[in-house]
C-alpha cells in the first residue's frame, strides 16, 4: 500500500464528528502495512482546521487550496481532488458517509474510472471492507480486485473517534489548478436547519423510548428520566409515526445514526432498522420486559423488566445520586 489519505470536513470551520471517525477508519486501514493515514483538508483557507487536524494522530495534513474553493461545490472538490488523486496516487482515499461527500465522492470516483465502496462499517484484513445491505438484514464483504486508488465512505458511528492528542504532523500544501468556468452551480447559503432541530449525532447521552411505552400520555416518564440524567430524548419508529414525537428524534435506518457514550433504550425491540442507527454507542443498556427481544443482543446491560416500575425508581436514584 503506497497511501492511505482521509477527507477532512468541516462545517463553518468546525471540523465534524463523523471526520473523526473517518480518521480512526483511515488509521485501521493504514496500519495494515504499518503506517499512518495522511490527512486532507479542502477550502480556502484551511490553516485553522489544518493545524487542528495534524495533532489528531495522522501521518501528515496537505491543505488542498484555491480562492475557489471557499464554498463547497461538487465541480470544486472533485476537480481539486482529482488533480492530486492523479499527482499522488494513493491506494485507497477514506470520506465520511457525509451528505456533501455522496453529493461529489460518486462522481470522483467516476472521473478515475474507480469504484466507491459506500457507507463502510468494518475494514477487516485484506483489507476487506464491509456495508449493510437490504436495510441491513444482509452485510457484503469487498475487496478492491485492481492497484489504483479505492474509494471508500464509513458510516456514522461504525469507527470510534480517537480524542489523543500527537505531536503536531507535517502540513503541505496542494494548489490544484480551478477555472471558475469549470464550477457550473452557484453556492447557496448554506442549509441550515430550525432552531429545533435535535442534532442526535453529537448528543452523548440518549434515552430513546419505543412502542413499550404504550400511549403518548406515558411520555413524560421518560422525558423525566432524560432530563435527570442531562440526557437527549429520542425514539424508534412508531413513537415518531403516531406523532408522540417529532420526526427529528427517530433513531435507525430511515433517522438518524447516532454513537453517544450511552443509548439507554425503554421498551424498544431490537428491529434491525433500528439498531443500525445505534448500534455504533459505546454503552447500551435496554429496559424490556421480554428476555428474549434481540435489543439484548447488542446490549452492554439489560434489565428484563416492565419499564413503568423500573423507570420510575432509576429517575429516583438518578435524582438522589445528584443531589
Ligand atoms: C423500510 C423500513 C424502515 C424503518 N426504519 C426504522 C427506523 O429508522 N427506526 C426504527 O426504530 N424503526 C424503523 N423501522 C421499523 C422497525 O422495523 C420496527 O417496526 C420498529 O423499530 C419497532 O419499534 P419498537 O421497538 O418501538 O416497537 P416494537 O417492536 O413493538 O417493540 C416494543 C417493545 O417494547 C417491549 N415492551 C412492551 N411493554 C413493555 C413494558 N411495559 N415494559 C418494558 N418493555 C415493554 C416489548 O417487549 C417489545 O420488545 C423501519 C421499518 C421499515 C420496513
Amino acid at each position: 500500500m503506497s497511501g492511505v489519505y482521509v477527507v477532512i470536513e468541516d462545517r463553518g470551520g468546525r471540523i465534524t464528528r463523523l471526520s473523526w471517525e473517518a480518521v480512526a477508519a483511515a488509521n485501521i486501514l493504514a496500519a495494515q502495512s504499518g503506517a499512518k493515514a495522511n490527512a486532507i483538508v479542502i477550502g480556502a483557507q484551511t490553516d485553522t482546521i489544518a493545524q487542528e487536524t495534524a495533532t489528531k494522530g495522522v501521518g501528515k495534513v496537505v491543505r488542498i487550496e484555491h480562492p475557489l474553493l471557499a464554498q463547497y461545490t461538487a465541480d470544486g472538490f472533485t476537480a481539486a481532488l482529482e488533480q492530486f488523486i492523479r499527482a499522488e496516487s494513493p491506494d485507497y482515499i477514506v470520506f465520511p458517509h457525509s451528505y456533501q461527500v455522496r453529493d461529489y465522492a460518486p462522481a470522483l470516483a467516476a472521473r478515475l474510472g474507480r469504484v466507491l465502496i459506500g457507507d463502510v462499517t468494518a475494514i477487516g484484513e485484506g483489507p476487506v471492507f464491509t456495508r449493510s445491505l437490504m436495510q441491513g438484514r444482509l452485510s457484503g464483504q469487498y475487496k478492491s480486485s485492481a492497484s489504483g486508488p479505492c474509494f471508500v465512505s464509513v458510516q456514522s458511528g461504525a469507527f470510534r473517534a480517537d480524542s489523543a492528542q500527537s505531536a503536531a504532523a507535517e502540513i503541505a500544501t496542494f494548489a490544484p489548478t480551478i477555472d471558475a468556468a469549470q464550477i457550473r452551480t452557484k453556492p447557496g447559503e448554506p442549509f441550515r436547519g430550525t432552531t429545533q432541530t435535535v442534532d442526535l449525532g453529537s448528543a452523548p447521552l440518549i434515552v430513546a423510548v419505543g412502542r413499550g411505552i404504550k400511549e403518548a400520555d406515558n411520555l413524560p416518564l421518560v422525558q423525566d428520566l432524560a432530563s435527570a440524567l442531562g440526557a437527549e430524548l429520542a425514539a424508534s419508529r412508531p413513537i415518531c409515526d403516531n406523532g408522540w414525537l417529532p420526526i427529528e428524534r427517530q433513531v435507525g435506518s430511515s433517522g438518524q445514526t447516532v454513537a453517544p457514550k450511552l443509548y439507554l433504550a425503554v421498551g424498544i425491540s431490537g428491529a434491525i432498522q433500528h439498531l443500525v442507527g445505534m448500534k455504533g454507542s459505546q454503552c447500551i443498556v435496554a429496559i424490556n420486559k421480554d428476555a428474549e427481544a434481540p435489543i439484548f443482543e447488542v446490549a452492554d446491560y439489560g434489565i428484563v423488566g416492565d419499564l413503568f416500575e423500573v423507570i420510575p425508581a432509576l429517575t429516583e436514584a438518578i435524582k438522589t445520586a445528584r443531589s
